[in-house]
């Protein structure tokens, strides 16, 4: 499956969907959504890890694979799962600064509407990094 066949497929706010509105559509875009919700979770948790994540939902249905993928979880390697960020300098054993982990939302893993955004704000990260060099 290439990837310009898949994005034709896919329907618009394919990601704001719920499971009624998956069912309405065809074998062949529900599993293209699904190639979709899954490699952003294969983002997160590495190929083997997320499939496994998902598969230990019991999934059945191609709506079921699809809503599995949604709600898997990863814990956030930006704050370790604890939620707050440190950063700065470690004196005494802790670190100088701390604050409420943007990358998952303080709550220590991160949900699919967190993957989004992250990826999101990857792909923003390395255009601003690269910017300098094409100028
Ligand atoms: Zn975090």
């Amino acid at each position: 499956m290439s990837l310009e066949w898949t994005k034709g497929l896919l329907p618009k706010g394919y990601l704001e969907m719920d499971s009624s509105d998956y069912a309405e559509l065809s074998l062949e875009v529900q599993r293209a959504v699904y190639a979709e919700c899954r490699d952003r979770v294969r983002y997160f948790a590495g190929r083997e890890d997320a499939d496994k994540a998902i598969a230990a939902k019991n999934p059945v249905t191609p709506v079921e694979w699809i809503m599995a993928a949604k709600s898997v979880t990863v814990k956030c390697e930006h704050c370790s799962g604890s939620g707050e960020y440190r950063w700065g300098a470690c004196v005494n054993g802790r670190m100088t600064h701390s604050g409420k982990c943007y990358r998952c939302g303080g709550k220590g893993h991160t949900d699919f509407d967190d993957m989004r955004r992250n990826i999101g704000y990857d792909n923003y990260a390395i255009c601003q990094a690269f910017a300098g060099c094409f100028r």
